[in-house]
This record gives C-alpha cells, sequence and structure tokens, in this order.
C-alpha cells in the first residue's frame, strides 16, 4: 500500500501542524479532534508509515502494534470514558473510499461523554 507522507496527520507526527497531545508512547501519539463529534473525540494513531487499519496490522510489528493499542487503552483511563470508570465509548476506524477516509494515516477515533447511538445510520 503506497503511504503518502504529505498527508495532515504526517505533518502532525513531524510537528508541521500543531495538536493538543492526550498521550504519547514510543510508536504511537494520541490527540483531541479538531472537529469534534462528540464531547471526547480523541484519535490515535501510529507513528510508523501505515495508510489504513489492514495496512498496520498486516505490517507494523509486533512491538508496534501492542504499543498502539496500550496507548488507546490508555486514552480511554485518561478520558474517562472506559466502562469501568465511566459510562464507555466507541472506537471506530475509517479505510478508503467506502469507509469515507480523509486521512490517509492510520487512526482510531475514540468517541465517549454521550450516547452514541447506534453505530451505522441505515440506508
Ligand atoms: P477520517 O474521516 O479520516 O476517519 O477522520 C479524520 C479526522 O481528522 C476527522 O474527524 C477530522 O475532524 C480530523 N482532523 C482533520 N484535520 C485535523 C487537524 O488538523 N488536526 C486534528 N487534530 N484533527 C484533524
Amino acid at each position: 500500500m503506497t503511504y503518502d507522507s504529505n498527508n495532515l496527520f504526517a505533518k502532525i507526527l513531524r510537528g508541521e501542524i500543531p495538536n493538543k497531545t492526550v498521550a504519547e508512547s514510543e510508536h504511537a501519539l494520541a490527540f483531541h479532534d479538531i472537529n469534534p463529534s462528540a464531547p471526547v473525540h480523541v484519535l490515535v494513531i501510529p507513528k510508523g508509515p501505515y495508510v489504513c487499519f489492514d495496512h498496520f496490522a498486516a505490517e507494523a510489528s509486533d512491538a508496534e502494534i501492542a504499543d498502539f493499542h496500550r496507548l488507546a487503552a490508555q486514552v480511554c483511563k485518561l478520558t474517562g470514558v472506559a466502562p469501568d470508570e465511566g459510562d464507555g465509548y466507541r472506537a471506530i476506524t475509517n479505510a478508503g473510499e467506502n469507509g469515507v477516509q480523509e486521512v490517509p494515516h492510520y487512526h482510531l477515533h475514540i468517541l465517549g461523554g454521550r450516547n452514541m447511538g447506534r453505530m451505522i445510520a441505515r440506508g
């Protein structure tokens, strides 16, 4: 899969565009979405050049995959949405045209702070 290093999140990782960081690890970064769809809307991205979920899952190292998910779990705790202490959240990722992915750098959306409704609109 071809990765475009001029995408927005690559620029955030290079420090060319500012972000409101929630947490950071060796292989991943979590920051607030600029246009939040819920009171909590955090994006978790790997630091490596992966276009989307399946690209990351197929080609990232075990260390990158573990580190990414540990950071996502930390975000759930830090934002108070983890179901053991808070009211829960939705984690989603969009891929490609039908997934309506805007930024071609893999990112997990963590959304919470309100009831998120049904998973997808019908029709
Ligand atoms: P996608 O549609 O690709 O799954 O999600 C892209 C997300 O990136 C959107 O929710 C959008 O609001 C967010 N976004 C777009 N540009 C920026 C930006 O410059 N900074 C931050 N923090 N988020 C952005």
